[in-house]
């Protein structure tokens, strides 16, 4: 595949393979000074025969090196997702960029201000609470706990904000409760920070559950670590994903240039995040690839001036049969006289449907 590398965005491409002179060179922070600003060819991934997945040699990362950036056996797709989404949050939640931006916080008021204090996203016990901490429990009410979402990621650990978002909570001292804590707050509801969700793991004998709900005793909880924590809604992080979905959504069912669609892809996520392996957008790219309209298979490109992609809502309702099955009404689906004829494998989610 035909790659300019940009000079400020060089780290991205390292240890990726590609052509000179008929040799492949691995490149290295020693040599890629030397391929910087001009065409190459690079090995890419969209030339693989496998469909399910992608071999070292293509995925462009010579033998036993892929393991660095991949683990064995990962859904390759969600994982790729993942780390692109990762290093962009981490790059708009820093807290120079904070500053220079218009962003939303969570303001502590009512009783959360009587026994809180918070900085940036996270949310600690004030220095009075922290120095009672041994007495002090958390009841957590059943009903406070918001809608669970995305736990269906097989090999994705969920974050916790998936699941443990919390509108209020008791606070407990000495066995009897004290105080009722309001935390929603017009568009926030902070969840439960991950060192009181491991804490609840490493002490799960203890945990007090009832039909009302779990009471955690936070007898030998660090109060330096934060007890939840909050999304940030920032002006330029809407912007910024309103241009990835545009372009996933919508504008990437328009090309038919694969080096076209890279370039303006890796430039968009770029802008948010220079040191995210190139790799990781190649396969973000390999997902919306389509054989036809009619197979959806990832198709083993040998031409990359022409290529056919679908948007993101295509993709997922096409790609495999427990997809379209799980995105649409299986009598609609199952009356349609090209189900018996379209090629759709089995997928991620097939066994949920029977499917093997
Ligand atoms: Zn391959």
């Amino acid at each position: 595949m035909p790659v300019v590398i940009d000079e400020k965005y060089a780290p991205a491409y390292l240890d990726k393979m590609i052509m000179d002179k008929g040799d492949l060179v691995i490149l290295t922070k020693g040599n890629i000074k030397n391929y910087v600003n001009k065409e190459l060819q690079m090995i890419a991934p969209f030339g693989c025969a496998h469909h399910d997945g992608i071999c070292e040699r293509c995925a462009g990362y010579g033998k036993g090196r892929l393991i660095s950036y991949l683990p064995l056996g990962i859904h390759i797709g969600i994982f790729s997702a993942m780390q692109i989404i990762k290093r962009v949050t981490q790059k708009v939640l820093s807290a120079k960029h904070l500053i220079a931006t218009k962003s939303m916080m969570y303001e502590l008021s009512g009783t959360v201000l009587n026994y809180m204090t918070r900085h940036l996203d996270k949310i600690y016990f004030n220095d009075k609470m922290a120095k009672e901490i041994d007495q002090l429990s958390i009841k957590i009410p059943t009903d406070a706990l918001g809608p669970l979402v995305d736990l269906g990621f097989k090999d994705v650990v969920p974050t916790p904000e998936t699941f443990s978002k919390i509108s209020y909570w008791y606070l407990m001292k000495n066995n009897d409760i004290i105080d009722v804590i309001q935390m929603e707050q017009e568009s926030f509801t902070p969840f439960i920070a991950e060192p009181l969700l491991n804490f609840m793991h490493e002490h799960y004998g203890d945990l007090v559950m009832d039909d009302e709900g779990v009471i955690v005793s936070l007898k030998g909880f660090d109060p330096k670590k934060e007890i939840f924590q909050y999304t940030i809604i920032n002006s330029d992080m809407i912007s910024y994903t309103s241009k990835v979905a545009s372009f996933m959504g919508s504008d990437i069912a328009e090309y038919t240039d694969l080096v076209r669609v890279m370039q303006d892809f890796s430039s968009l996520v770029f802008t948010k995040s220079p040191e995210v392996p190139y790799f990781y957008m190649e396969m973000i790219v390999r997902d919306f690839l389509i054989t036809s309209k009619d197979d959806y298979t990832i198709p083993t490109v040998t031409d990359p001036q022409h290529v056919q992609f679908d948007k993101l809502s295509g993709i997922i309702s096409n790609s495999t049969v427990c997809q379209k099955l799980a995105f649409e009404n299986l009598h609609e689906y199952l009356s349609l006289p090209s189900t018996a004829i379209q090629v759709r494998p089995a997928g991620l989610y097939s066994p949920f449907f029977g499917i093997v």
